[in-house]
């Protein structure tokens, strides 16, 4: 493969919320002088109006003649105790370069519109948050990584959404801590990766995950559009420098070091 650096998190129009068509994301990467991955969403078992799964034959079929040293071919899975059976038989339907877990429910409930927002305070619903991360992280070994620790700093309605690494050390603990003992890489997700406070904030809990034996990241925009493949890359460089991980990538399900 070329020496590029990639963005590993990336939705196109296999993705029901998104409308990226492949050609318009590769077009971007090239501009920025980046590789993909593109990680669709597959919900099992997903509440609400959208159908958050995909058939992985037509994806690869589709996809398969644009992987390249610029392409790999991933899965964003959801995870939930329900679907771990038909989670695992899904990654196995084709063969995916990247697994990527992520934790996009709580308690069944889509984390967007979460009603514990309004019975929860921000303490309850990140603990309980965290906890189900690290579980599900357990449960689920073989991913290759977990995507975005900090998702549902995203959507809570608190003044101050940061889930800081001082005040949920435990728990995110637990979590750093899950991933390493399953040899899961922990994903440097740049969605959130805008303002000096989330830099420091996230800066912290990757300065840990180092601390505890973690040696690399993969690096994600999570993005469902053009503009958005690639953002924030510098900042996510530079916290890895600062912290001393290693960005890599996945091909055929094995870590690939980016320089
Ligand atoms: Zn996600
Ligand atoms: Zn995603």
């Amino acid at each position: 493969m070329q020496p590029l650096f990639f963005d590993s998190h990336c939705h196109t129009e296999f993705s029901a919320d998104s409308s990226l068509r492949a050609d318009e994301a590769l077009a971007q990467a090239k501009k920025l002088g980046l590789g993909l991955v593109f990680t669709e969403h597959m919900d099992i078992g997903f509440p609400g109006e959208l159908d958050f799964t995909f058939d992985p034959a037509a994806y690869w079929q589709a996809y398969e003649p644009l992987r390249g040293d610029e392409l790999s071919l991933g899965i964003e899975i959801g995870l939930t105790a329900e679907a771990g059976a038909a989670n695992l038989r899904v990654t196995k339907a084709v063969p995916f370069d990247m697994v990527l877990g992520s934790l996009h429910l709580l308690r069944g409930e889509d984390i967007y519109y979460l009603s514990l927002y309004k019975t929860l305070d921000k303490g309850e619903l990140y603990r309980e948050y965290l906890q189900a991360l690290a579980k599900m992280t357990r449960e689920n070994p073989y991913i290759d990584a977990l995507a975005h620790y900090d998702y549902i700093c995203r959507y809570a309605p608190y003044a101050d959404p940061a889930m800081s690494y001082d005040e949920f050390a435990t728990e995110i603990e637990a979590v750093l801590t899950a991933a390493l003992e399953t040899d899961t890489v922990l994903e440097l997700n740049t969605r959130r990766l805008e303002t000096a406070a989330v830099y420091q904030e996230m800066l912290a809990v990757y300065r840990r995950y180092r601390k505890l034996g973690g040696r690399y990241i993969t690096v994600g925009s999570d993005g469902h559009s053009a503009s958005a493949v690639g953002k924030n890359f510098a900042a996510a460089k530079e916290l890895a420098v600062a912290v001393g991980l290693t960005p890599v990538t996945f091909r055929e399900r094995r870590p690939v070091i980016l320089r």
